[in-house]
């Protein structure tokens, strides 16, 4: 048997990395991780956290009006945004010690720098050292891809907003993804104008329809200057502290900040996996079998770097489950069905399973579709209306879809995804009792 220096080497430290290193040293296997910048990776330092306290911050501006209608007199406001990114990068500093800790608590020998692959059992790190290790796992994630565009060194991405020194005044977005559209709804509620470009028909391609223009209306209801089949035609030029640019119609704009989220490319570039002969797809993908091997078996890959599921919590299954199979001989694919998500839009979305255009190419179904004014609006004087939707087998009356929108989808579709993963059919949803009154309650009284 060959010795090795470490059973496990992992190469970077975000939320799959992290949760993969723990696991395995608590088997007592010798773990090493690497990691170039910060503990946390992309979801705790410049994704999913910073971006959620930064919606609860753009939320109060609507509550502060909402507060008219229930008898409250709110005084002057005003957003101070180097409060909130202060106290923002003190939350984000915590747990990124938190992060490190456990790692470091578990047994993991951690080394604060950037590490190659240099063949399929060795790792070299930035200062020239090697090690040798059984196991190497990929977990490098990925980074914002810009489009090749005459002028792009004036734009910024979601890694550059979180750093912003003073808040936007006037702002394009590019893009119709999460990212763009969860920013959006971020500077437009804390005051910025927003302009927002999709380069197809409508935004957030791949979710249901009816929620796509729902969410869309929606966003221009409250100020988004959302503008679709739209993109950059020709240069960003920089005027003194302006950006100038012309649209594919022919329309003039001047903004001060353009952050392009036109999607994210996986890190792979430079890390040595060619040397060792790991398989890599079209974007740089690190291209791995149902255990998130690569075609190298003493390789492994999860998270973003695999391009499958680009979301925190599957890097973390992914994570799990490769050290389920490799640590504990208990061979475990990552689960990837029936996933549910949020998009923190707003309003935000919550989604389990198909969209009504995707069900129906696949089989007969009843959709329910309900969208109404929540109890909270009317008083606030609010016309914003929420919208909840199944998607049913006509077949077997199983669920395959739920779909909300408006105030808390993200936390009720965790608990309707439970439902949905369990198979539950329309009549289980209806036999259970209402909670009223709440928004949630519509999704088991549909007809
Ligand atoms: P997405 O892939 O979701 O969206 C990219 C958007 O950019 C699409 O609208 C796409 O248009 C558009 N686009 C791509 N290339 C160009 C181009 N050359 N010119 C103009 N527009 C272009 O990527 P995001 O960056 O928004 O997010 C990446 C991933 O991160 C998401 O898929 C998601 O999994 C994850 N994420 C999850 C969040 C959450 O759970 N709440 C929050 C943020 C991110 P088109 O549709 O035409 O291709």
């Amino acid at each position: 048997m060959m010795d090795y220096d470490f059973d496990l080497f992992v190469i970077g430290a975000g939320s799959g990395g992290v949760r993969a290193g723990r696991l395995a040293a608590a088997t007592g296997a010798k773990v090493a991780v690497a990691e170039e910048y910060r503990y946390g990776g992309t979801c705790v330092i410049r994704g999913c956290v910073p971006k959620k306290l930064m919606v609860y911050a753009s939320e109060f501006s609507e509550m502060f009006e909402d507060a008219a209608g229930y008898g409250w007199t709110v005084g002057e406001t005003s957003f101070d945004w180097a409060t909130l990114i202060a106290a923002k990068d003190k939350e984000l500093e915590r747990l990124e010690k938190i992060y490190a800790k456990n790692l470091g608590g578990a047994g993991a020998q951690m080394f604060d720098t950037r590490a190659t692959v240099t063949g399929p059992h060795s790792v070299k790190l930035a200062s020239g050292e090697e090690f040798s290790a059984k196991t190497i796992l990929i977990a490098t994630g990925g980074r914002p891809f810009v489009p090749n565009i005459d002028g792009s060194e004036h734009v910024i991405t979601s890694n550059d907003i979180f750093h912003l020194t003073s808040q936007p005044k006037r702002a394009l977005v590019v893009g119709g993804g999460y990212i763009a559209c969860e920013f959006a709804g971020i500077l437009n509620g804390m005051g910025t104008q927003v302009t927002q470009f999709y380069r197809s028909e409508q935004i957030l391609r791949g979710f249901d329809n009816e929620v796509r223009d729902h969410v869309a209306n929606e966003m221009r209801a409250k100020g988004i200057d959302l503008r679709v089949n739209t993109d950059l035609a020709g240069a960003i030029t920089k005027v003194g502290n302006e950006l100038h640019l012309t649209d594919n119609n022919g329309d003039k704009y001047v903004f001060d900040t353009i952050l392009y989220a036109t999607g994210r490319v996986p890190n792979t570039d430079n890390l040595g996996l060619e040397t060792a002969g790991v398989e890599l797809g079209k974007k740089g993908e690190v291209i791995v079998d149902q255990y998130s091997r690569t075609n190298v078996d003493s390789i492994y890959a999860i998270g973003d770097v695999t391009d499958r599921v680009q979301l925190t919590p599957v890097a973390i299954r992914e994570g799990v489950a490769f050290v389920e199979t490799v640590f504990h001989d208990n061979p475990t694919s990552p689960d990837h069905e029936l996933i549910p998500t949020a998009v923190f839009t707003q309003p935000e979305i919550g989604t389990v399973g198909m969209g009504e255009e995707e069900a129906r190419s696949k089989e007969e179904i009843e959709v329910y579709s309900a969208a109404f004014r929540p109890m909270k609006h009317i008083l606030a004087g609010k016309d914003e209306k929420m919208l909840m939707k199944l998607i049913v087998s006509k077949a077997t009356r199983v669920v395959l879809g739920v779909h909300i929108v408006g105030h808390a989808a993200g936390e009720m579709i965790q608990l309707a995804g439970i439902a949905v993963k369990m198979g539950a059919t329309k009549e289980q949803f209806d036999a259970t009792v209402a909670v009223h009154p709440t928004a949630a309650e519509e999704l088991v009284t549909m007809k």
